[in-house]
């Protein structure tokens, strides 16, 4: 379907997870999906299938993809995931 994408293991263009999932939200993306419609089949190949590590998460904020192992969380009150730099700060204060 993509031209240059193989759907091998051991492709070396896919040295990490993360590699594989940016760049299916990349093409995703370029075949007119919005960021949300585009998430929506990361998190179906994450938690249906499943193909794709669970730990890539989409930031409420910026929107943009990042590993919840890494930093960022999930906030109960919001239901919302946010990345390292969005993570709202009365997060924090309420963890003391
Ligand atoms: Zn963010």
């Amino acid at each position: 379907m993509v031209e240059g994408v193989k759907l091998l293991k051991n492709n070396n263009e896919f040295k990490h997870d993360k590699d594989a999932v940016f760049k299916i939200f990349e093409e995703l993306k370029e075949l007119g999906l919005t960021k949300e419609k585009a998430f929506e089949v990361i998190w179906m190949l994450q938690e249906v299938v499943p193909l794709l590590p669970d730990y890539y998460e989409m930031c409420s904020e910026c929107e943009c993809i990042y590993n919840l192992s890494e930093g960022g969380e999930y906030v109960e009150d919001t239901q919302k995931f946010y990345c390292e730099s969005c993570r709202p700060p009365s997060v924090e204060e309420a963890d003391e």
